[in-house]
């Protein structure tokens, strides 16, 4: 058999597109939070794909429902559905709000079904002009025109102007802000209980209950964007779980799949129907492949073992990261819920995390940023304690680096 062709990480800037800066090392295996480069070198990882690798990497689980289902059939376009699709639709539906689902195969394409549909169903109310959609400074939503738009960083949508309009934003967590934005003619707000990649940021209670009273009062949809917090991110299945709020559109994807492509808008029996038949559509979404990797992903976590895991390592992780801090005084603030953690760099460091997960890859730790000044970690809901424990003394030896 020939050789596979051989590649190195300055292949990269050879050959693709220069839209991300990787790591100067190629990872080529894992096994749970462990991961080894080509030289077979070892990294803990604590950055679990960008909070998708929920079971870490190779977890019997997703590999035995992937090698079953990529035996029986891949693909057969939305002209038909398949099995593994419903069963996935039943347990979303089942175990949320939500009574109706569209599938698709990314977070951005979630929330812009999320968003096309806010718009239809303005449109179809017959209130003139109830296209407006609210957002927040800082939010994330995805990269496609109108995500980019949506979301709250005019770095990502500045450059690619003319920008669908119609979309205003305001602070988050500030509902008076809010409230002087959204009337009649808003069709939707759309907001993530808590920002990730802008920051690790908790909503505040009042905030989202504000939200919904004032969506209700003028029949806005509001769209919880849980691409990254779903799917048992935070110890609950969902984070509006935590909130005892409830939307009426919900996205999610990341952690969805387990590291295999997929996302999903969960709805209800009131606004789905007005998504009718050739109104919105996708080629791959809701493929039986994707759906029964995660129909076997979800079944997993959402279990009271591994959600109560989640709680319980959240705290081993905020004591281990105190005991560190103490010792290095490198952080103002750690926050976040489960395992979506955010460390704050104080002031003196301020934009240092970038370094801090370059000096961690050196030291054998793959880790996030979120922002210049946020380290952020979103490792396998199921990482092992001794995984923990070595990553924190790898995370310990960077940030050494940088307290000198
Ligand atoms: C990652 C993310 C997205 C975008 O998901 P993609 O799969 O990259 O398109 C959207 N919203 C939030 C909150 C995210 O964290």
């Amino acid at each position: 058999m020939e050789q596979p062709i051989s590649v190195t990480r300055s292949n990269f800037n050879d050959w693709m597109v220069p839209v991300f800066a990787p790591a100067n090392f190629i990872p080529v295996r894992g096994e749970g939070s462990r991961i080894w480069d080509q030289e077979n070198k070892e990294y803990i990882d604590f950055a679990g794909g960008i909070a998708v690798n929920a079971l870490g990497h190779a977890h019997p689980v997703a590999v035995n429902a992937l090698i079953e289902q990529a035996t029986k059939l891949w693909h057969v376009g939305n002209g038909y559905t398949n099995e593994p699709v419903l069963r996935l639709a039943k347990q979303l539906t089942e175990q949320t709000f939500a009574d109706k689902v569209f599938f698709c195969n990314s977070g951005a394409e979630a929330n812009e079904a999320a968003l096309k549909l806010a718009r239809k169903v303005g449109l179809d109310s017959g209130v003139a002009g109830k296209s407006g959609i609210v957002a927040f400074n800082n939010a994330f939503h995805g990269r496609t025109l109108f995500t980019v738009s949506a979301g709250g960083q005019p770095k990502y949508s500045q450059d690619f102007a003319p920008l669908p309009n119609g979309i205003s934003h305001v602070a988050y967590n500030d509902l008076e802000a809010a409230k002087a934005v959204i009337n009649e003619q808003t069709c939707a707000v759309i907001v993530e209980p808590i920002q990730g990649e802008g920051g690790v940021i908790p909503a505040d209670i009042e905030f989202l209950k504000g939200l919904r009273a004032l969506c209700d009062e003028f029949g806005a949809l509001l769209i919880f964007d849980e691409v990254q917090t779903g799917v048992g991110r935070t110890g609950s299945l969902y984070a509006y779980m935590n909130y005892g709020v409830t939307p009426d559109v919900l996205t999610t994807a990341k952690a969805l799949g387990g590291g295999f492509p997929v996302g999903a808008m969960l709805t209800t029996d009131k606004f789905a129907p007005h998504f009718s038949v050739g109104t919105h559509g996708t080629t791959y979404g809701g493929n039986p492949l994707a759906s029964a990797v995660a129909g076997a992903v979800f079944e997993f976590i959402n279990t009271p073992e591994v959600l109560e895991g989640v709680k319980h390592r959240h705290q081993y992780f905020l004591d281990a990261l105190n005991t560190l801090n103490a010792e290095y005084q490198v952080f103002d603030e750690i926050r976040g819920q489960g395992l979506l953690i955010g460390c704050v760099l104080k002031a003196e460091y301020a934009g240092k995390a970038k370094d801090i997960t370059t000096w961690a890859g050196e030291q054998g730790l793959l880790a996030l940023i979120a922002g210049p000044n946020v380290v952020r970690f979103t490792p396998s809901l199921i990482i092992p304690e001794q995984d923990i424990d070595e990553g924190i003394a790898r995370l310990k030896r960077a940030l050494a680096k940088l307290a000198k």
